[in-house]
This record gives structure tokens, C-alpha cells and sequence, in this order.
């Protein structure tokens, strides 16, 4: 996973993504928000296809790694590149965990937890207000 002190590909000002993200996406994107467990579009969806980063596009999960880990959020056990996702610890909440963002915009998507299924024993734990989802096209 990258560092996610880096700068970003896409820098936009607060008032730019403002614009361009609705309230919801606003806040979880830009401000770190979570939406509710069992809230979300894609917790409970299965299609086949990628995840992408509902702000810039970058595409961040597979469906075939998407798997229930019934937390009421998306959950994948890995990224399409390991590049495409950057990290940093998140102190606030009273915890210690490994935030994640779109490594091309600073996105907030979620966090990653070790107590994922094989082969890799992660867990990103994804909003699905930070995602949208791309159909895999047969051609
Ligand atoms: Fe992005």
C-alpha cells in the first residue's frame, strides 16, 4: 500500500470537491464520515464488475474479492493494486487503525483490518458512498 503522506495525483480545494461531490459523498470522501452498517448501495451487492473511487474513478476493488464479513459495509480482501490504495493511522475514535484513501485524490474510503479471509487476511472495510461501481463488460 502506498504512503498516504504523499501528495496526490488529483489535488482539488475543499470548495472544489464541495461542488463536485454530493452532501453524503462530501462527507465521507473529504471529511472521513462513515456511513451507517447496512446502510449502503453495495454492502449486500454481488454483480460482477470493479469498484471505483466514486471522486476521480481510479478503479480500487474487484468484485471477485469482495466477500461478506458481515459488518454491514463492503468488504474485500484485497486491491486491484496494491498502489491504488494509500494508507495512514487513524488515531481518532479512541482506536488505532489504518485508514484508507484513494491513492490518486485522497479519498476517504474506510479502514483495513488483519482479520480478513485468505489469502491475504485483510479486510478493507469500504463506504460505499465512496465507490461506485462498474459493471464488467463482456467485450
Ligand atoms: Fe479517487
Amino acid at each position: 500500500m502506498g504512503d498516504g503522506e504523499k501528495k496526490f495525483e488529483i489535488e482539488k480545494s475543499e470548495a472544489q470537491w464541495r461542488e463536485l461531490l454530493d452532501e453524503k459523498t462530501y462527507r465521507v470522501t473529504r471529511q472521513c464520515g462513515t456511513e451507517p452498517p447496512f446502510s449502503g448501495k453495495y454492502y449486500d451487492h454481488h454483480e460482477d464488475g470493479v469498484y471505483a473511487c466514486v471522486a476521480c474513478g481510479a478503479e480500487l476493488f474487484d468484485s471477485t474479492t469482495k466477500y461478506e464479513s458481515g459488518s454491514g459495509w463492503p468488504s474485500f480482501y484485497d486491491a486491484v493494486d496494491e498502489e491504488r490504495v494509500a494508507t495512514r493511522e487513524d488515531r481518532s475514535a479512541g482506536m488505532v487503525r489504518t485508514e484508507i484513501l484513494c491513492a490518486r485524490c485522497g479519498a476517504h474510503l474506510g479502514h483495513v483490518f488483519r482479520d480478513g479471509p485468505p489469502p491475504t487476511g485483510l479486510r478493507f472495510c469500504v463506504n460505499s458512498a465512496a465507490l461506485q461501481f462498474i459493471p464488467r463488460g463482456d467485450g
